[in-house]
């Protein structure tokens, strides 16, 4: 029987992350997949979607600058959209699958292992892989990371089948744009393919929500960014329903919602996409002499170990944050505590979030939502990007910068919200100095290069300090300076 150092069982973001984190110690690795290396961080997920959006959002621009100069719009062609992404997700499957490869037959010592194949805890120590032969190949090791991430979440009620009737995993198969579509779920995953098939223009996008409004855990005046576009791109919003019954009736999907005042109705649409959350994989991954604690949410970790001493879970599978950057930040500290010694406690307040939504929607930290909610009093500036040169340069203003810090002399940074373009690179500054635990003051003086989004943050944090080039009293509705105590607003004044 072979003997590692470590098991990682699956190869997605987080699994590849702790399994190349282990060879920095030097340690003897197995990996084990049993579908596709990158997992929904590639394939029908992280990768594949940013794609999809991408290319909605270019398609969405070059249509908008056709019509502005005249021209006549060409057809967009489903079948060559859909090999671009297929083309995006081969590139980095091939290029992680091809360095595991490398690493096999390094000269520096053969310390990885990958196999394909299912794998399942039969033993504290010992893990079972089916590889699809007559026997099933066991090996034994000191330490056992479950990576192995998480699914669609099914309704049982709903007609789900993968073609009429999809979740995410059956999304990208389709054979063409369909003329409308129906989308259960108005969370992120829900919202980005909202956004992402309204902006082709080639679908009639549904989009239901349970309650008044999209995206609930977002702050309001974000979310009213993001609908007024989606419903401008033609997105019909059910706000306030409940879907009561989903069939499908001549390739079709007839959906009857319910509202909260009572009323009903009956929709007909070609296709239905169902984005109501994902389900941590864990069934069958260890057998009865192996009793790990789950919740229904999945793996209850205490800072990725389980309740097993040797046996550690992160990614998907755990139950807190599902997003590629905190699979991997947990696989790697996961290996680091079980070999070495953490440099910083794994922390999750301050992980950069993008929404790739339109525009897209960057944050680190807290959101207003979330500071109320735990009865934090904090000074909040806004800022509109019609005050920043690189986004009217870029003929596009819309959007604004949200940054929130603590009600004291020290205005340690809470949070930052960036809605609109290049949003996603804007935070980073932020993000790290929320990381380092400082004040404003860093990013008051740093020089930025011009013009550039980061100075809009710029003039948020010298607003603070009251020293901004725009005076918010005198640019109201496009500067706000304010206290929010017990949850009221208060300008500042200087
Ligand atoms: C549509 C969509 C869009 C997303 N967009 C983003 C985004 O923009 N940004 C972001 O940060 N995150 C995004 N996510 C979330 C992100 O993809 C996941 O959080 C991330 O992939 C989790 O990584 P993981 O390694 O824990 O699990 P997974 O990526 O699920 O990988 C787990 C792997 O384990 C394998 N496996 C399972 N069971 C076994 C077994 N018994 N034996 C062997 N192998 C096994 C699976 O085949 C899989 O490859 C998105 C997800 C979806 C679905």
């Amino acid at each position: 029987m072979d003997k590692y150092d470590l098991v990682v069982i699956g190869a997605g973001p987080s699994g590849y992350a702790a399994a190349m984190r282990a060879l920095d110690f030097k340690k003897k690795t197995l990996i084990i997949e049993k579908c596709s290396v990158g997992g929904a961080g590639v394939t029908n997920g992280a990768l594949s979607s940013k794609t999809w959006w991408e290319l909605s959002r270019e398609t969405a621009s070059f249509r908008k600058n056709l019509k502005r100069f005249n021209l006549q719009v060409p057809s967009i062609n489903y079948k060559e959209i859909q090999a671009e992404v297929k083309r995006a997700v081969e590139e980095r499957k091939n290029m992680l699958v091809e360095h595991i490869h490398l690493l096999e037959n390094s000269i520096n010592g053969n310390l990885l292992t990958f196999k394909k194949g299912t794998a399942r805890l039969v033993g504290q120590n010992r893990v079972e892989i089916d590889t699809g032969g007559y026997q099933k190949e066991i090996v034994s090791t000191d330490y056992v990371i479950l990576a192995t991430g998480s699914r669609p979440r099914y309704l049982p009620e709903l007609p789900i089948d993968e073609k009429i009737v999809m979740t995410s995993e059956g999304i990208e198969t389709m054979e063409d744009f369909p003329e409308s579509m129906v989308i259960v779920g108005a969370g992120v995953i829900g919202c980005e393919y909202a956004t992402i098939f309204s902006g082709f223009g080639k679908t009639k996008v549904h989009l239901i929500d349970k309650g008044d409004r999209i995206l609930p855990f977002e702050d309001e005046d974000i979310v009213q960014v993001i609908e007024r576009n989606m419903e401008n791109n033609g997105v019909l919003i059910h706000r306030n329903s409940r879907l009561i019954r989903m069939e499908v009736k001549h390739d079709r999907v007839e959906y009857e919602l319910e509202y909260d005042d009572s009323s009903k109705a009956v929709f007909n649409v070609e296709k239905a996409l169902i984005a109501v959350g994902r389900t941590p994989n864990y069934e069958e991954l260890w057998d009865d002499t192996v009793d790990i604690s789950i919740s229904k949410r999945g793996i209850e970790d205490n800072d990725t170990q389980t309740n097993i001493s040797n046996i550690y879970a992160v990614g998907d599978i755990t139950a807190d944050i599902s997003l590629v950057n905190v699979g991997e930040l947990e696989g790697r500290y996961a290996v680091e505590k079980i070999f070495g010694n953490p440099d910083r406690k794994l922390v999750y307040e301050n992980i950069s979030t993008i929404m790739f939504l339109n525009p897209e929607v960057a944050g680190v930290g807290l959101n207003e939502i979330h500071a109320r909610e735990k009865g934090i009093d904090y000074r909040v500036v806004t800022l509109d990007y019609s005050c920043i040169p690189r986004a009217i340069a870029k003929r596009n203003t819309q959007g604004f910068i949200k940054l929130l810090v603590t009600n004291d002399e020290a205005m340690k940074i809470l949070g930052m919200k960036v809605v609109g373009n290049h949003a996603s690179s804007a935070i980073q500054a932020v993000a790290l100095l929320i990381s380092m635990d400082k004040g404003i003051e860093e990013l008051a003086e740093c020089v930025h290069p011009h013009p550039s989004i980061t100075e809009g943050i710029q003039e948020c944090v010298r607003m603070l300090l009251g020293k901004s080039l725009f005076k918010p009293e005198a640019m109201k509705g496009k500067l706000s300076c304010r206290t929010s105590i017990n949850s009221v607003y208060q300008d500042i004044r200087f």
